[in-house]
Parts: structure tokens; sequence; C-alpha cells
């Protein structure tokens, strides 16, 4: 089922003059509009007469979150207070670096690259889709409400809660859907398989974004709940989920191309890097309004193919994104900075300057394993020790959203010598 024909399957050529217009538009809006990628442009010596269409896009300047950081609040939101219609955070909205807003039209075209994505999983008006994403303050779950209203369907706004209970209740309203993060589909697999479900659900497919996962954990999706599990890719800077999907021949995800301008980045040379070699994936918003982009690296890691797709799409494939080259983490979900841990382990004062965060899948469940050194002059009490223990998993759980397992590391002298880096985190799910 192809949502937009129109958009989804035109040709390379018009694509590319498409694509070249709003680029034209979007580089004059952000030189007039945005001064740290005023300063940027200008430092190369560049106007916005520069860029005459796509070809021109790799002699503008790249965008890193670190830009964005920077430049919060007011130097990333391109339009007034007054015309954002909605905030959304990957954090709690604690962290003020990481809110991004959205006009209506944002949210508009939002929901038209959700409702493409939903579409490519043959879902439509006559299904019953159940959203099991956080509704707040997070994006996935308003997202995928709002292209699954697009497309017509039928919408249980579950949230994530008692799984046992969610699944239960997918049978008793027929739901056809899911949307969720694969963590927590595969939970409810799970359920849905210990209770013997399986045959008596409607499912027609689950959709499952907002985090990375594998090809064993889609088999296992697929095979305990019987339908297909389709990889959705989108990023809360570029506009939430939706920027990418599978269709149904589920090989790699269409971008949707008439928003997203993309780019493969040699994260070592900078270079653009030719079709089909895998790289940084970089981002141009091209219809973007609040927070528009350009170049904006996302530290994810994947390839591009442009061939035409058997479903009749022409827009090009990534494949799944395979790890994340800067210091950003996905635990359970959520994006975690390895910044975020070292400052909530730095703000005690008996944790030592060195510490490894270890990340592994433990029955299909990301687990979190601090091993860390503690500073005192003195031999330490087991219970002393204990109460060390117990503040740093509470500071660090309240960061990093579950709970980790924490350990002092066996020798006094700890797990690394004071000129080794601060934190080492392994990240063992890649
Ligand atoms: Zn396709």
């Amino acid at each position: 089922m192809i949502w937009n024909k129109s958009r989804e399957c035109m040709s390379r050529d018009e694509l590319a003059n498409l694509q070249g217009g709003y680029l034209v538009k979007l580089v004059k809006y952000m030189y007039q509009n945005v001064a740290y990628y005023r300063k940027k442009m200008q430092k190369l010596g560049m106007e916005p007469g520069d860029i005459c269409g796509i070809e021109d896009l790799g002699k503008l300047p790249f965008t890193t979150k670190e830009d964005l950081i920077s430049a919060y609040p007011s130097g990333i939101f391109v339009v007034p207070q007054k015309r954002i219609a909605r905030y959304h955070s990957s954090d709690n909205l604690t962290g003020p670096d990481r809110i991004v807003g959205y006009t209506k039209k944002d949210i508009d075209n939002w929901s038209e690259c959700v409702a493409r994505s939903i579409s490519m999983a043959n879902l439509g008006k006559k299904d019953v889709i159940q959203i099991m994403y956080n509704y707040a303050p997070f994006s996935e779950g308003l997202g995928a409400h709002y292209g699954a209203e697009r497309v017509g369907a039928a919408i249980v706004p579950s949230g994530i809660g008692r799984t046992s209970g969610l699944a239960a209740l997918m049978k008793k309203l027929h739901v056809t859907g899911i949307m969720g993060t694969p963590t927590y589909l595969l939970r409810l697999a799970h359920i849905v398989e210990e209770q013997g479900l399986k045959s008596g659900l409607n499912l027609k497919a689950v959709l499952c974004g907002a985090e990375p996962w594998t090809e064993n954990t889609r088999r296992k999706i697929q095979d305990k709940l019987g339908v297909k599990a389709y990889d959705m890719y989108g990023l809360n800077e570029l506009t939430g989920l939706g920027v990418a999907c599978e269709c149904e021949f589920q090989r790699g995800m269409h971008i949707q191309e008439d928003f997203f301008l993309t780019e493969i980045l040699d994260t070592h040379t900078l270079a653009v890097l030719p079709d089909g070699l895998k790289g940084e994936l970089v981002f141009t918003t091209l219809q973007k309004e609040g927070l528009p982009l350009i170049r904006y690296r996302t530290t994810h890691v994947t390839r591009i193919h442009y061939e035409k797709c058997e479903c009749g799409r022409t827009m090009a494939r990534i494949d799944r994104i395979c790890k994340a080259t800067s210091e950003l983490l996905m635990i359970c979900g959520k994006g975690v900075f390895i910044t975020q841990i070292e400052e909530a382990l730095v703000g005690l004062h008996f944790v030592a300057t060195s510490y490894m965060v270890c990340i592994k899948k433990e029955k299909e469940l990301d687990v979190v394993k601090v091993s860390m050194n503690y500073s005192a002059d003195k031999p330490l009490s087991t219970e002393e020790k204990d109460a060390m223990l117990q503040q740093a998993e509470k500071a660090l759980s309240s960061v990093i959203g579950v709970i980790p397992e924490i350990s002092f590391a066996k020798n006094k002298r700890g797990i690394f010598s004071d000129n080794d880096k601060k934190v080492v985190v392994i990240d063992e799910r890649m």
C-alpha cells in the first residue's frame, strides 16, 4: 500500500529538482534567520546565492549536536515562539538543549511521513493500531498517534504499562497493528507466547523504532507474534519517527527524501562517500520550519542505496542503523549521553576519577553494569560501601531510566590508571 504515490514513486530527476528548489530556499532562510549557521557560512566566504541546487550541497558547512547545544534556546528555533505548536524532548524536559519545537506545518509533515510508514506495513483505515510508546515528553507516542490518525485507523493509545494487560487488550479490541520499541514488543511477544494468545490475535504487522535492534530480535518478534516486524527510523532533531521505514520487502528503510536530503559521510575525512559504502548519516531537513537543519550529522552509521525497490517506490533506502559514532547511547529506548552518566557519577564525592560502563542485552532487555573505584583515605566497612552503591544507583538510574548494576572494582587501585579516559563505555549490544 503506497500512501502518496506522486511523491514516493516520483522519478529521481523530478525528485532532484524538487529537493534543489527546497534547498535553495532553505539556505536563504537559514542565512537570514539563524545566527550560528550564518556565521559558519560567512567563515567559508559563502552566501546563499552560491547554492543553486543539490549539486552544491557539499559546499555547505555541517551542523552538529554541539552547534545546537551552544545555540540553544533562541538560536535554534527559527520562528517566533508563538508559532511553535509543540515541544518534545529526548529527555524529561530537564535538559533544555534536547528540546525540539514544531510548527503546525512541521507536525502536519511529520504525520505525512508516519502515514507513509504505516502504509508501508500495509496498515490503513480499516485497522486498529495500538500505540505502545510513551506519550510524553518523548516524540514517539504522539508522532505514531498522528500518523495512525492520518491514515484513518482506529487508535488504541495504550502507551506502555503492564505487558500482560496490554496483550489481553489487543485481543479484546481486535488490534491489527502495533507501534512500539523493539525491546517492548519483544517483551509483549514473550507474554503472547506464554499465554498462548497468538492464534487468538488479529495482528497483521508491527512497526518497531526509537532504538537500535538486531535481525535476531526481529526474527524472535516475528516468530512469536506471527507477523512481519518493520524497522522504522527517526531522530528528534529531524522530526521524530518516520524519517525512514521499511516496506513489505524489508530490504532497507525508504527515506522520505522530499523531506530529508541524505548523505553518507566518512567520519574521518568528512568526505561524502559513494553509494553503498558505510558511513555517518547526514540529513538536511528540506521542509522544516521550527528547527530546520543543514547537513546535520546524526552520528548514526549506515549505508544508502538508490536502486528502485520492488514495491515501486523510488525513494532511496538505508540499511539498519548499526551503531552510533558519538557518545549518545540508546538505553531501553531512551537517548542518554555519556556525559550525563559522567555528570551523575562525578556529583558523588566518593567516586574516583574513572569508571567503566557496560551495556548488555540480557533476556532481550538492556542491562547497564557499572564498575567504579571509590576514593577514601581509610578502608571502608561493608555497610559504608553498600550505602555508596545505593547512592550511585539512585543518581545513575534517574539519568538512564533503568536501575543499573553497580559494583566497585575488585582491587583498590582500580580498573584504570589515572591517565585513562574517565568513562569507558562498552556497548556489547552492537
Ligand atoms: Zn520498497
